[in-house]
């Protein structure tokens, strides 16, 4: 059956997906998508989608990284049915919590045999290993322990001597149809038998996962192509253990632009550090989407509910997809535009926080929102607004003189220009000091100069000290007809 004829038959409420982070690190983005990909799955398909908590590696497992994880996914939107924080008919959902279940299953494996203990050490193993690749053989386990007999592993477990669980891997072809990939194949004789526990209370990722698949009543694994490897040893270990065998479906990579996978090296990889720029969920969610998958049209704004509608696995992609900010800056744009001038203060109020441009205590808002409004077209990201806007926070700006200059202006036409602009904006009464005002004033003296931006451009580089900026009217309305006049005099100042 091809993958397209496979989803045919799934019936609504029949689909359960996971997402099963280990909290080693921040919520990756390449995680985050994942998630995306399995909720956006199981909701078209009105099922339920699982949050697992795989902690086992307990070494590098933090609360503070499952914190991240759980408290990102929920920022995202990405909300489970089931999880360590909500009820569910199969849980505990942390690994830590469900080493009863593990050890059952590898004590069946144990006495029928199709596990072993091994005790070969380290120095061994690696002796091994070294002395494989030397004769340029593939390096795996030489089944030293694989047929002790039951006396010596007895005494040796009675004697403390440190040990592992070896599954026995059978030298044969197994292959599964990818729902993405189509039918892939692997040969495990290269395999080795592979090591599913430290002992009895500490199995490993390839053994509980696929223990929990299957008590979970998982029906789709959804996970990155780097787990494709990992995807044989959980079928062997399912048909050992006479398990059901989840469908499954190995999303692209994500590279950075050079397409090497994507990495600290290309900026920014977790989903806290993306929000601390200031992108919006609906932002991320949009753009991971497109992380593989695309609608097979031009549409490229969906919002979380227009994905569970659209989605499909049949358009995914098996190539790697390429994580390009500009188009995350192009959707968050679209998205801090939609949002109304007071939302968009609130959004911001946290940035000029910390910015110390205001205190939390005494923000005045009625003026933050005039500020922000005047950037909501231009705004990428949130914590743009401060290079924007820090201008109308300062008391003297610095910059150079030249950024007065339009153009090719004479020094002697500058000044004059600027000393005009005292004069005139010096008679407009503070009552009139509106935008409309100015430019009704200064529009006709710009257009007399014969070139507007002989007037316009020194006047908005004395108010503002940037190369760009919104336009001078506006600017020189919120500064006041006092702080105007004041950047106006310090520009004369820096060109006498
Ligand atoms: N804990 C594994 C990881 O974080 C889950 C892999 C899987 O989905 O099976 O990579």
């Amino acid at each position: 059956m091809s993958p397209e004829e496979q989803f045919k038959f799934i019936k609504p409420g029949e689909v359960r997906t996971r997402i099963a982070p280990s909290p080693t690190g921040f919520l990756h983005v390449g995680l985050a998508r994942t998630a995306l990909f399995n909720y956006l799955f199981a909701k078209k398909y009105e099922g339920s989608f699982v949050l697992r908590i795989e902690d086992t590696d307990l070494e590098r497992s933090t609360p503070e990284f499952e914190k991240d994880i759980i408290e990102n996914l929920k920022w995202l939107g990405i909300e489970w049915d089931e999880g360590p924080d909500t009820d569910g008919k199969y849980g505990p959902y942390r690994q830590t919590q469900r080493i009863d279940l593990y050890k059952k299953y590898l004590e069946k494996l144990l006495a029928e045999d199709k596990a072993y203990y091994c005790f070969c050490s380290e120095e061994e193993l690696e002796a091994q290993r070294q002395y494989q690749m030397s004769q340029g053989m593939a390096p795996k386990y030489s089944g030293k322990c694989a047929n002790l007999d039951k006396e010596t592993v007895k005494k040796y477990l009675a004697e403390g001597k440190p040990s592992v669980i070896r599954f026995r891997v059978a030298s044969k072809k197994v292959s599964f149809n990818d729902l993405i990939r189509g039918k892939v194949e692997f040969d495990t004789g290269l395999m080795g038998d592979m090591v599913i526990a430290k002992d009895l209370n500490t199995p490993l990722y390839n053994f509980a996962v696929v223990i929990d698949d299957f008590e979970m009543k998982i029906s789709h694994v959804i996970r990155g192509e780097d787990h494709v490897s990992n995807t044989p040893k959980q079928i062997l270990l399912q048909e050992a253990l006479g398990l059901t065998q989840p469908q499954y479906a190995h999303l692209p990579l994500i590279l950075g632009t050079d397409r090497t996978k994507l990495s600290k090296r290309h900026g920014a990889v977790s989903v806290s550090e993306f929000k601390k720029q200031g992108y919006l969920p609906e932002a991320m969610i949009n753009f991971m989407a497109f992380l593989g998958w695309n609608p097979g049209n031009e549409r490229e704004i969906y919002s979380l509910a227009s994905l569970v509608k659209e989605f499909s696995l049949e358009n995914v992609q098996k190539g790697g997809a390429v994580f390009n900010v500009k188009k995350l800056d192009f959707l968050n744009g679209f998205y801090l535009r939609q949002r109304s001038p007071e939302k968009l203060t609130e959004l911001c109020l946290p940035y000029f926080i910390e910015a110390g441009l205001v205190t939390k205590e005494k923000a005045d808002l009625n003026f933050l929102q005039k500020i922000v409004s005047l950037y909501q077209e231009r705004l990428k990201k949130i914590s743009e607004i401060i290079e924007f806007t820090d201008f109308f926070f300062k008391e003297v700006l610095n910059y150079d003189k030249e950024l007065l200059r339009w153009k090719d202006m004479e020094d002697k036409e500058l000044k004059d220009v600027i000393d005009k602009l005292e004069k005139i904006l010096s008679k407009i009464k503070e009552e009139d000091w509106n935008k409309e005002n100015l430019e009704n004033v200064l529009m006709p003296e710009a257009e007399k100069t014969g070139d507007r931006g002989k007037l316009l451009w020194p006047l908005r580089a004395a108010l503002t000290g940037k190369e760009a900026s919104a336009g001078p009217f506006e600017v020189a309305e919120i500064l006041g007809k006092e702080k105007t006049i004041k950047r106006i005099k310090q520009a004369k100042e820096l060109i006498k």
